[in-house]
């Protein structure tokens, strides 16, 4: 059978942020989205990664099995879904090793292209960008629909989900807006937990590598109140925060 492969941009071998407990990061490259914060704009063009089989990915992760026996493996990026076989090939691989598995995604290709991937997944961490269909487009380039189907989708097969959603000042950050989100992901059973992570710059750097201004230069970090302040309207809802 043919070797399965796939685009890497980096590894992380101690992640402490990215899924429970202490966990291995392998990091593909490309992304369909342009966020205006990203701060990996050294992932968007896939071919830019190295070309790795699955079976090399997971060799790897082996490695380091005994620190994260009680963490897991997450694959983030850039965006996985991008590369769903190959994804799915590493999550099938770490399972057959005993380890807990989760996709950190933006949710922003088709679901009919991922279906699988997420099935082969333990954990799906889901960053809903904003909760605004056309913001979300000026936001990141794409509506948020991708996204909110394959939330449907988890809360259909019973997937556990963690939310993340970045707070940013001038395009996320508003009452109205966090009411909307609040509403909306009430309904879903399958959301184990929301993180709110306030907007910073520490990626900025990277944009004098590519050919795109960083259009957020004005912009600053929300205050602790206005992350505080953010985190009570959606617990108001009764969201795991
Ligand atoms: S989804 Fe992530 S990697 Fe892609 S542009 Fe947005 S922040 Fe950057």
């Amino acid at each position: 059978m043919a070797e399965i492969q796939g685009y890497i941009h980096s590894y992380e071998s101690f992640g402490a942020v990215d899924g429970p407990g202490v966990r291995f990061v392998v990091f593909v490259s490309g992304c369909p989205l342009r966020c205006l914060y990203c701060h990996n704009p050294d992932t968007w063009i896939k071919t830019d990664g190295t070309l790795t089989s699955a079976e090399a990915v997971v060799s790897t992760i082996c490695e380091y099995k005994n620190f994260i026996k009680n963490g897991g493996v997450t694959i983030s990026g850039g965006e996985p879904l991008m590369q769903p076989a190959f994804c799915r090939e590493i999550l099938l691989r770490c399972k057959q090793e005993g380890l807990h598995t989760a996709i950190d995604t933006s949710g922003a290709v088709p679901l009919s292209t991922c279906r699988d991937t997420i099935d082969a997944a333990d954990l799906i961490l889901l960053d809903i960008k904003d909760i605004d269909a056309e913001d979300c487009k000026t936001l990141t380039g794409q509506t948020n629909e991708n996204a909110l189907a394959l939330l449907s989708y988890c809360e259909e097969t019973k997937k556990p989900v963690w939310i993340r959603h970045v707070l940013l000042p001038g395009y996320t950050l508003s009452d109205e807006k966090l009411h909307k989100m609040g509403e909306t992901l009430a309904s879903f059973s399958c959301i184990e937990r929301v993180e709110i992570n306030p907007f910073h710059k520490m990626g900025e750097y990277k944009w004098e590598t590519i050919d795109r201004p960083y259009t957020l230069k004005e912009v600053s970090p929300p205050s602790a109140e206005d992350v505080s302040h953010a985190k009570e309207v959606l617990r108001s809802y009764g969201l795991p925060l």
